[in-house]
């Protein structure tokens, strides 16, 4: 085996050495460790036809991997076999379509390299940053559905995809979207839409790597406004942020909608065990704004002023201020938050960080918020709570964070625990759990309706009848 891939990627580009093989075997959360058999640093689509080929008539699992930030566990290889790590030479910005905003990546393009490319060759676009560090992965994160800085505007970032160049199990390259026409490559112009033919892409978007490897993925860019302007606004009352981020999501001027408590903020200010006291504020939100003009802005201003007055009336405890002035004040560390992408030190600087990130009603943050609050405080943790308004409100997301340390005794199994709980509470208010580990799935299925499961399994047996594609994600 190791001859063939030798064959396929140069002696190189292989390695079955366990010191190359262990840093793919785990990531930061919880997930249980495990070694891949071989990695394999992959160059273009000919030689992964060969792989996916071979790997396919011999049954060796790939678990295609880019950066492994997915705080999931997707790209531990739960079933060894061999990681296909796409960030090392498939990693170019292949082309920018100014006129219809779009960018074309090969999957190991990183946030950082974007953002840089485009503040310097295309400073009028700009792409959605999470608060992923940015040598996190554009594409995984697109390919995940991710939520980032202009989610209020446009939505997940699944939407956000034009078009993807994909193998499938059998070593068939399929082109999807706009850039379907021709029998060879397609026109870099022509990556410009998803619809109208049968929308092939869902096969590919939120499968965590498992119907097979996209090769390439166009992304959408929006204009880069010159003039901006971030709000916070601090709330006290501990559910009273619902209303308050869904009243200014819906109010369709702000771009993004991001709540965190109290305890985030502190820690992104570094303090080291970050607690609330008794009358504090509860939460704290940015709203970000732009806009093509002065006037423009101010408009938008005057209408997100109303809004917060509005809630003011209802009895609503809230100080709405601009965040410039208070990243002066506290710590410019603050700036990360606003400037992404960029290293939130205090979410990488732990051994260990995981969550129950989900796409949660919004009707239903004032519950979320109190139970799982008091999860928290039950397990003495740090009450980290994180929530977005997606899309104008259409769905919102809800996110309790925790960072921890891996080499402590006893720590993994109770934060775990502490997981476990949230997440059985969580979806059984209808939260759906993204980048799910396995262990998370399992819960998951109890409940899905028994036809959607036999579609998902009806599909996946069609694209992977030989369950080749990063094997036991969902359960496969
Ligand atoms: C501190 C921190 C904060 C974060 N904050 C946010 C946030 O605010 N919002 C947000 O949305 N995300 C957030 N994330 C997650 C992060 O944005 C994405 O999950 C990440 O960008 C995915 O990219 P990756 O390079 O890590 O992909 P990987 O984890 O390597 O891969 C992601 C998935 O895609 C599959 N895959 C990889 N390459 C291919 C391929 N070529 N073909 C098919 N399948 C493939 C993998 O098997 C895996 O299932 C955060 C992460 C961290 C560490």
């Amino acid at each position: 085996m190791y001859k063939t891939l030798v064959d396929i990627f140069g002696e190189n580009y292989v390695s079955k050495k366990a010191v190359d093989l262990y840093p793919y075997s785990y990531d930061m959360t919880e997930c249980k460790p495990h070694m891949p058999d071989f990695v394999v640093i992959p160059e273009n689509k000919e030689q992964l036809v060969k792989l996916v080929k071979f790997c396919n008539t011999n049954l060796i699992p790939i678990v295609p991997c880019i950066t492994g930030n997915n705080v999931g566990g997707l790209t531990i290889p739960e079933q060894g076999g061999i990681i296909v790590d796409f960030s090392k030479k498939m990693n170019k910005i292949l082309h920018i379509n100014e006129t219809m905003m779009y960018a074309l990546l090969e999957p190991g393009v990183t946030f950082g390299q974007l953002k840089k490319y485009l503040d310097e060759k295309y400073p009028n676009l700009r792409y959605s940053y999470p608060y992923a560090p940015p040598y996190a992965g554009v594409v995984g994160n697109a390919i995940l559905s991710g939520m980032n800085s202009l989610s209020n505007k446009i939505g997940s970032m699944g939407d956000s995809i034009n078009g993807l160049e994909v193998i499938t199990a059998d070593g068939t390259i399929a082109r999807i979207g706009s850039c379907f026409y021709g029998e060879n490559e397609a026109d870099p112009d022509s990556w410009w839409a998803r619809y109208p033919m049968p929308d092939l892409m869902g096969n590919f978007i939120c499968w965590q790597g498992m119907t097979g490897l996209i090769t390439k993925c166009a992304v959408q860019l929006w204009p880069n406004p010159p003039f901006k302007k971030t709000y916070l606004v601090m709330v006290s009352g501990l559910t009273d942020i619902a209303p308050v981020i869904r009243e200014v999501g819906i109010s369709g001027v702000v771009e993004d909608v991001s709540a965190v408590s109290t305890e985030v903020v502190k820690m992104t200010v570094e303090i080291p065990d970050p607690e609330k006291y008794p009358g504090e504020p509860d939460f704290a939100a940015l709203f970000p704004i732009s806009a093509k003009t002065e006037k423009l802005l101010e408009a938008k201003k005057e209408i997100f002023l109303t809004v917060i007055k509005d809630l003011k009336k209802k009895g609503i405890q809230l100080v709405a201020t601009d965040v410039d002035e208070f990243a002066k004040l506290f710590n410019l560390r603050v700036r990360c938050h606003l400037d992404l992408p960029a290293v939130l030190l205090s979410l990488v600087e732990y051994s260990g960080l995981t969550w129950f990130g989900s796409y949660a009603p919004t009707h239903k943050l004032e519950k979320l918020i109190a139970k799982v609050d008091k999860i928290f405080h039950k397990y003495n943790v740090p009450s980290f709570i994180y929530m977005k308004i997606m899309k104008t409100g259409h769905y919102g997301i809800f996110r309790p964070i925790i960072r921890y340390n891996k080499f402590k005794e006893g720590e993994e199994d109770k934060i775990h625990a502490l997981l476990e709980e949230i997440t059985d509470f969580c979806i059984k208010e209808g939260c759906i759990p993204y980048k799910t580990p396995t262990w998370m799935t399992e819960k998951m299925r109890e409940i899905i309706n028994p036809g959607w499961l036999k579609l998902f399994d009806k599909i996946k047996g069609c694209l992977d009848p030989n369950n080749i594609f990063n094997p036991g994600r969902w359960n496969t």
